[in-house]
C-alpha cells in the first residue's frame, strides 16, 4: 500500500475522504490543496505506516525512507528550495495528525532542518539573521524536547539568565548575535545533560523527528486522552511533513486562527485572532495577547490593536474569500489555521469547528436558510445530549472548580444550595426561602417531599436506576449518586469528600448532575435559553421520526412539563410514586398493614378518590393523546418506616403500638426484595389492590373524556410479568371492574391491557403472552437487572470497577446492552410480532432516553421510546437522527 501521499501545488493524492488513512490535519490539506488553495507542499506519512513502526521495534524501514526522500525532491522542486542546502535551504515542519483530534497531545517539530551551516544561508536569504538564529534556537528547544526528551523548561532558564545578564526584557530584544550565542549554549546544554551532540545532518534529524511524532501516539498523555474520549488505540497517527511557511519575517507576516463562524453563539461572522511578527507556538503560548482578525471583532472587544483587516488588507480578503469557499465545501463551519509571510497568505489547517450547543443550533437553522445543507442534515449535525446545556442551568466552564468528589450524572444540570440531610430540613429550609442540596446515603420514597423542596440531590449510593435518580430526572432536578467516595455521617450531619474536606449542614455545595461531579462552595451558573431555533431544529427532526416520543410521568407537574417539551403521551405512569405525595402515605400504610381483607378494603376505599383525582388529571393534561398506566409495582415494605426512631412516630400516628408494627414490618421484610413480592404479584395476593386501581382508572378516564370531549387512549400496564397465567389472572381483574364501571356510568371506556416485558421468561415467552397482552412495554430497567443478575441498586459499587479495567465499556443501566439485554428485546418483540402482527411496542427503561439505545430502538422497529419529561427533547432528536 501506498505510504506517502502527496500535497501541493494545485494537487494532491488524497482528499477529505481518506481521514482514517491520512488523519484529519493530512486529508484536509490534501483536500484544501486539491481546491487550489494556498498550502504550503508537502507529505502526509500514513497512520498504517504508525503501526508498521511499532511493529518494527520503533523503525522507520528503508521504503519509507525511500518514499519520503522522492516526495521530499518534489517539495524541493515546488518551493525551488534544496533540504539542507546551503542557499535558500528548505526548512520542514514535522506535525502528527490523527483521525480525530488530540489536541495537544501528540508532538511536532518546527523549523527542521536548521544546522550550523543552513542558519547562515536562512538568514541570508531572508535578508534577516536575526530571525535565522532565533528560528535555530527554537528549532534545537522543540527538537530536544520532542526527540531528545530534554524539558522545555531547562532551555527557559538558560534563556532567561541570558536576558537577565544582557538586560533584557522580551524575546524580541534579543539581537542577531545574542541569539546566536543562545545556540552556542543550547548545543552545549544538550551536550552537558545527554554527552551526545545536537545532530547537524538534516536528514537524521527528520527520520529521528518522523519516529519521535509516532512514539508520541503511546505517550502517557495521549492514552489518557484517548481513553476519555475513546478514541481506539489501533487509529495511529499519520505525519505531516511540510515546507515551513513563516510569520515571523517582520511586520508583513503573522500568523493566526479563525472561525467561519462565531462559535459561542453561531453569529455568521468571521471570527479569530492573530500575531503580527510570530510563529504559530506563539499564539499557543500565550506571551503576547493576539488581536482581532477583523475590525468589527476589534471594535467588540474594544482593542487599541490593529486588526488584521487594516493591517494587511490584501491577505485579509483572501483569507476571507477562502474561508468563505471552505464553508460552501465542506457546509459547516470550520476552524483554521493561517500564516502570512510577507504578505503570502497560507492556509495550514482546516477542520470542523467545535462549538456550543447554542452555535450549534444557530449555524444549523441558518445553514438550511441559506440554502447550505438540508434540514435532515442540521438534524444530524446536532449531538442529542448536549441539549441539556439547553435545558438546564449549566456551571461556567471558564470558572475553576474546587472538586470534592463525583458519583454517577444521575440528573443533568447544576444547582448549589446549603447542605441539609433529612427531608425534614429541606422543607423547614425551602420554606424559609433557603436554597438547599438535599444529602442523603441513597433515598427512599419517604424522602418525596425533601426532594422536591431540594434545588439538587447527592447520594452516596445508588446507581443510574435508583430511586433517588429516577425520582430526580422525572422532577428535572440536578442529581448525583452513587459517589462512593464520599462519606455521609448523619449523625454528626456531615459530608467528608476527596482530600478530607469535610462540610456541615448549612455548608455551601454545588452539584453538577451532568458531570456527576461535587464542587465547594458557589460556581457561576449559566442559565438556558431556547431560541427560535430550537423550535426549528426540532419540528424538522419531528417531521423526520418514525417512533413516538412518550414521558414517564407520575405527577400532573411531570406531565405538564413533558407536554411543553413535546412529549405524544405518557408511557409510564408508576402508580406507586403518587403514593408518596402528602398525606397518602397513611392510608397506603393502613391498606399494608391491614390484617384482613376487610380491613385492606377499607384502606383502600380512602386511596380511591385520590389516585381518582390524580388520574383525572394526567388525563386532562394529555388530552386524547396516549396514557399508559401501570398498577402498584414496588415491594410493600418500601412504603413502612425503617429505623425505631421512625416506627415510634408512624405507630403514634396511626394509634397502634410500636411492638405490632415493628412485629407487622418484620413479617413483611425480604431478603431481595427487587426479586420478591412485587409487580403482578402483589396484583395477584391482593387482587382488591388492582381493583382499586382500575375503579380509579376507569372512573377517571370518564370524568376526563366527559369533561374533555375527547376520549382517553387509555393503556393499562401489568408489571414484573413472566407467567402468561400472571397477565391472565390480573386481565381478568381488569376487565371485570371495566365491565361494572361501564354499567355504572353507561359510558364504555376503551383501553388496551398490556404488559411490561422486564424478565427475561417473558422476553422468551414472549409469542405465549401475547396472546393476552394488547402491548408490550419494555422495561430494560428490571431487564437489564436480571439478564446479568446484578440488582439495579448494589451494580454502582463494581460497575466503575468493571469500566476501568475494561471488562465493559459502558454501564449497562445507562445504555443498553445491545448483545445481550438487546438480543431479548429483539426475540420477544419478533416473538410478540408472530401472535399479533400489529402488537403495539415500547421501552418505557432509563435507556428511552438514551441516543444509543434509541437507535437500538428504531433498528427494533419499536413503536415509541418513553423517557423523563427532561430527556423528551433529546429522545425526539435522537429518534429523528435514527430515523434518518
Ligand atoms: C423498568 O424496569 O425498566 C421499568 C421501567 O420499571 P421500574 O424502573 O419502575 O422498575
Ligand atoms: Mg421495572
Amino acid at each position: 500500500a501506498k505510504r506517502v501521499y502527496w500535497f501541493g501545488g494545485g494537487k494532491a493524492d488524497g482528499g477529505a475522504v481518506d481521514v482514517a488513512l491520512l488523519g484529519g490535519k493530512g486529508a484536509h490539506l490534501a483536500e484544501m490543496a486539491s481546491l487550489g488553495l494556498p498550502v504550503p507542499p508537502g507529505l502526509t506519512i500514513t497512520c498504517d505506516c504508525c503501526h508498521e513502526f511499532f511493529r518494527n521495534g520503533k523503525k522507520i524501514c528503508d521504503d519509507l525512507k525511500a518514499d519520503v526522500l522522492e516526495g521530499l525532491k518534489a517539495v524541493e522542486q515546488e518551493t525551488g528550495r534544496i533540504f539542507g542546502g546551503s542557499e535558500r535551504p528548505l526548512l520542514l515542519s514535522v506535525r502528527s495528525g490523527s483521525r480525530a483530534s488530540m489536541p495537544g497531545m501528540l508532538d511536532t517539530v518546527l523549523n527542521l532542518g536548521l544546522n550550523d551551516e543552513t542558519v547562515q544561508a536562512l538568514g541570508h536569504d531572508a535578508g534577516d539573521a536575526r530571525f535565522a538564529w532565533d528560528s535555530y534556537r527554537r528549532f534545537i528547544q522543540m527538537y530536544a524536547d520532542v526527540v531528545m526528551g530534554l524539558d522545555n523548561e531547562i532551555f527557559e532558564e538558560v534563556l532567561e539568565d541570558e536576558k537577565g545578564r544582557l538586560g533584557r526584557q522580551h524575546d524580541t530584544d534579543l539581537s542577531a548575535v545574542e541569539w546566536q550565542h543562545v545556540v552556542t549554549l543550547y548545543k552545549r546544554l544538550i551536550e552537558d545533560e545527554l554527552d551526545e551532540s545536537f545532530p547537524q545532518d538534516p536528514h537524521v534529524q527528520l527520520w529521528k523527528a518522523i519516529a519521535a511524532v509516532f512514539s508520541s501516539w503511546h505517550n502517557a498523555r495521549a492514552v489518557t486522552y484517548r481513553t476519555l474520549h475513546r478514541i481506539p488505540e489501533t487509529w495511529g497517527t499519520a505525519v505531516n511533513v511540510q515546507a515551513m511557511v513563516f510569520g515571523n519575517l517582520g511586520s508583513t507576516s503573522a500568523t493566526g486562527v479563525a472561525f467561519t463562524r462565531n462559535p459561542s453563539t453561531g453569529e455568521k461572522a468571521l471570527y479569530g485572532e492573530f500575531l503580527a511578527n510570530a510563529q504559530g507556538e506563539d499564539v499557543v503560548a500565550g506571551i503576547r495577547t493576539p488581536q482581532s482578525i477583523t475590525e468589527e471583532g476589534r471594535l467588540a472587544s474594544g482593542s487599541e490593536k490593529p486588526s488584521m483587516e487594516k493591517l494587511m488588507p490584501e491577505a485579509f480578503q483572501e483569507f476571507r474569500g477562502i474561508c468563505d469557499r471552505l464553508e460552501q465545501h465542506y457546509q459547516d463551519l470550520q476552524d483554521v489555521e493561517f500564516t502570512v509571510e510577507r504578505g503570502k497568505l497560507w492556509m495550514l489547517q482546516t477542520r470542523t469547528g467545535k462549538r456550543t450547543t447554542k452555535a450549534a443550533m444557530r449555524v444549523a437553522v441558518e445553514m438550511v436558510e441559506e440554502g447550505l445543507i438540508t434540514e435532515e442534515q442540521a438534524v444530524c449535525r446536532i449531538d442529542p445530549p448536549s441539549l441539556d446545556q439547553l435545558l438546564h442551568p449549566t456551571i461556567d466552564p471558564r470558572v475553576p472548580r474546587h472538586q470534592i468528589g463525583s458519583g454517577l450524572p444521575a440528573s443533568p444540570g447544576a444547582a448549589t444550595g446549603e447542605i441539609v440531610f433529612t427531608a425534614e430540613q429541606a422543607v423547614a429550609a425551602e420554606a424559609e426561602g433557603k436554597r438547599v442540596v438535599l444529602v442523603r446515603i441513597e433515598t427512599s420514597p419517604e424522602d418525596i417531599h425533601g426532594m422536591h423542596a431540594a434545588e439538587a440531590i447527592l447520594t452516596t449510593r445508588g446507581g443510574m436506576t435508583s430511586h433517588a435518580a429516577v425520582v430526580a430526572r422525572g422532577m428535572g432536578i440536578p442529581c448525583v449518586v452513587g459517589a462512593g467516595s464520599m462519606r455521609v455521617d448523619l449523625r454528626n450531619e456531615t459530608l467528608t469528600g476527596t482530600g478530607g474536606v469535610t462540610l456541615r449542614k448549612g455548608d455551601i455545595v454545588t452539584v453538577d448532575g451532568s458531570s456527576g461531579q461535587i464542587l465547594k462552595g458557589r460556581v457561576a451558573m449559566q442559565q438556558p435559553e431556547l431560541s427560535g431555533d430550537f423550535g426549528k431544529l426540532m419540528a424538522w427532526a419531528d417531521r423526520a421520526r418514525r417512533m413516538q416520543v412518550r414521558t414517564n410521568a407520575d405527577t400532573p407537574q411531570d406531565a405538564r412539563s413533558a407536554r411543553s417539551f413535546g412529549a405524544e403521551g405518557i408511557g409510564l405512569c408508576r402508580t406507586e410514586h403518587m403514593f408518596f405525595e402528602g398525606d397518602r402515605i397513611h392510608a397506603m400504610r393502613e391498606m399494608i398493614l391491614a390484617e384482613d381483607e376487610a380491613a385492606r378494603r377499607a384502606a383502600l376505599a380512602k386511596l380511591l378518590p385520590l389516585q381518582r383525582s390524580d388520574f383525572t388529571e394526567l388525563f386532562t393534561i394529555m388530552h386524547g393523546l396516549p396514557v399508559t398506566i401501570r398498577l402498584l409495582d414496588p415491594p410493600l415494605h418500601e412504603f413502612l418506616p425503617k429505623t425505631e426512631a421512625e416506627i415510634d412516630d408512624v405507630a403514634r400516628a396511626m394509634g397502634m403500638s410500636a411492638d405490632f408494627l415493628a412485629r407487622r414490618i418484620d413479617a413483611i421484610h425480604e431478603f431481595n426484595p427487587m426479586l420478591g413480592h412485587r409487580g403482578c404479584r402483589l396484583a395477584i395476593s391482593y387482587p382488591e389492590i388492582a381493583e382499586m386501581q382500575a375503579r380509579a382508572i376507569f372512573e377517571a378516564a370518564t370524568e376526563a373524556a366527559k369533561a374533555t370531549g375527547e376520549p382517553v387512549e387509555l393503556e393499562i400496564l401489568v408489571p414484573l410479568v413472566g407467567l402468561r397465567a400472571e397477565l391472565d389472572y390480573v386481565k381478568g381483574v381488569i376487565d371485570a371492574v371495566a365491565g361494572h364501571v361501564w354499567s355504572e356510568t353507561g359510558m364504555e371506556i376503551g383501553y388496551l391491557a398490556g404488559t411490561m416485558i422486564e424478565l427475561p421468561r417473558a422476553a422468551i415467552r414472549a409469542h405465549v403472552i401475547a396472546e393476552t397482552a394488547e402491548f408490550f412495554s419494555f422495561g430494560t430497567n428490571d431487564l437489564t437487572q436480571t439478564t446479568f443478575g446484578m440488582s439495579r441498586d448494589d451494580a454502582a459499587t463494581f460497575i466503575p470497577t468493571y469500566q476501568r479495567k475494561g471488562i465493559i465499556e459502558h454501564d449497562p443501566f445507562v445504555s443498553l446492552d445491545f448483545d445481550g439485554v438487546g438480543e431479548l428485546i429483539q426475540i420477544a418483540a419478533e416473538r410478540g410480532r408472530r401472535t399479533k402482527p400489529d402488537l403495539k411496542m415500547g421501552i418505557c427503561g432509563e435507556h428511552g432516553g438514551d441516543p444509543a439505545s434509541i437507535h437500538f430502538c428504531e433498528n427494533a422497529d419499536l413503536d415509541y421510546v418513553s423517557c423523563s419529561p427532561f430527556r423528551v427533547p433529546v429522545a425526539r432528536l435522537a429518534a429523528a437522527q435514527a430515523a434518518i
